[in-house]
């Protein structure tokens, strides 16, 4: 069964419904099939624990409508992309911007309110990582790694014109 060996995460100090919750994205990551002749395509890596993500998106417009992620490493990077995935269909390119800049105020430790964290949906489960600095990085990763390719993808939209 997959473990996360990756160093001083304590997860017993995680509420058991979180702890659950990052486990079960862990163990089976959504939507993890790479999109073909996808409009962004990103791979990050955090070199402090290891972890890998690669981001794939097809867009209609400026609508996300399918979502591929592939990783590997720690639990709480592939549990936090894998999240992401999930929410990020039907969101259109702005909303996804808009919400990983609020993944990463919670994670700073920003108070959300009820309403900001049902839309963060599961991810809500990696709040209390923000008292783990050294692990913040690992709930990021995939986040940064999308906002790196819509930062490419923009660019190569302003080229094209
Ligand atoms: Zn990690």
């Amino acid at each position: 069964m997959a473990q996360d060996t990756s160093p001083a995460f304590p997860m017993d100090e995680l509420d058991e419904l979180y702890r659950e919750v990052i486990l079960d994205h862990y163990r089976n990551p959504r939507n993890r099939s790479p999109v073909p002749h996808a409009d962004i395509a990103s791979e990050g890596q955090n070199p402090f624990c290891g972890d890998e993500v690669a981001v794939q998106i097809r867009l209609e417009g400026e609508r996300i409508v399918q979502v591929g992620v592939q990783g590997r490493g720690c639990s709480i990077s592939q549990a936090s992309a894998s999240m992401m995935g999930e929410l990020l269909k039907g969101k259109t390119v702005g909303e996804a911007l808009g919400l990983s800049r609020r993944v990463r105020e919670m994670l700073q430790g920003k108070a959300l309110s009820p309403q900001e964290l049902e839309e963060l949906g599961d991810l809500e489960a990696l709040r209390g990582v923000s008292k783990f600095p050294v692990r913040i990085k690992c709930a990021l990763l995939g986040w940064m790694t999308l906002e790196e390719g819509i930062a490419q993808w923009r660019k190569g939209a302003s080229t094209r014109r």
